[in-house]
């Protein structure tokens, strides 16, 4: 039979197997030797909470994301025709998006200037990264199309994930949860540091700030 809080028996109901349990209220603090880590916020995505149900541009989270501050709208740096935010549902932390301002949605839709300004943001992001917080891989790639997985088809994005050995494990695919250590704030203004402190490549060829 469980206990509650102040030790009380449970309800009376209880049949031998302990069932129904106490209330989660009543074993809230009870130590039983594990963390629990609460990522709430991905049950917006879950949910398709953050879903995007429409092509419009007024609609669009790529579209609409650099036009606020970049605080508020979790952009790291801004290019001329491409700029680079955070994935607001990373799969890590500094997990980056290379967007064009442009709401196009197809790799051969982006001119020839927007292909490689994009190009030079991911190399800065991976440096950017690199120095930040120390990861020893990456993924780069776009989904192109919702048959392959594009959130927002609409509007192009290039994915930059950092990896750690051992990042991966169980969680996300038993439990549809995946801990993420910090915030997106904090990722966010961290990385907007590490930006403007990495020196430019010699040739210039990553891109302003
Ligand atoms: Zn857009």
């Amino acid at each position: 039979m469980s206990r509650g809080a102040d030790g009380t028996a449970g309800s009376p109901a209880e049949d031998a197997t302990g069932w129904p349990p106490a209330p989660a209220s009543t074993f809230a603090h009870v130590d039983d030797g594990y963390d629990r880590l609460w990522t709430p916020h991905r049950m917006a995505y879950i949910d398709g909470e953050a879903k995007v149900t429409s092509d419009a541009p007024q609609e669009c989270p790529f579209c609409l994301a650099p036009t606020r501050a970049d605080e508020d709208g979790l952009v790291v740096a801004r290019g001329e025709t491409c700029y680079v935010v955070l994935n607001l549902f990373p799969y890590n932390p500094g997990h980056l998006l290379v967007c064009p301002y442009r709401h196009v949605g197809d790799f051969t839709d982006l001119t020839r200037e927007e292909r490689y300004e994009s190009a030079d943001l991911v190399a800065r992001a991976m440096r950017v990264l690199r120095a930040a917080k120390a990861p020893s891989g990456f993924n780069l790639g776009m989904n192109q199309g919702p048959g392959a997985g594009a959130g927002v088809a609409a509007h192009a994005h290039q994915h930059v994930v950092p990896r750690w050995d051992g990042d991966a494990n169980f969680l996300p695919i038993i439990g549809r949860t995946k801990a993420l250590p910090e915030l997106l704030a904090d990722t966010r203004s961290r990385l907007a540091e590490a930006w403007d402190r990495l020196p430019e490549e010699p040739d210039g060829a990553d891109g302003p700030r």
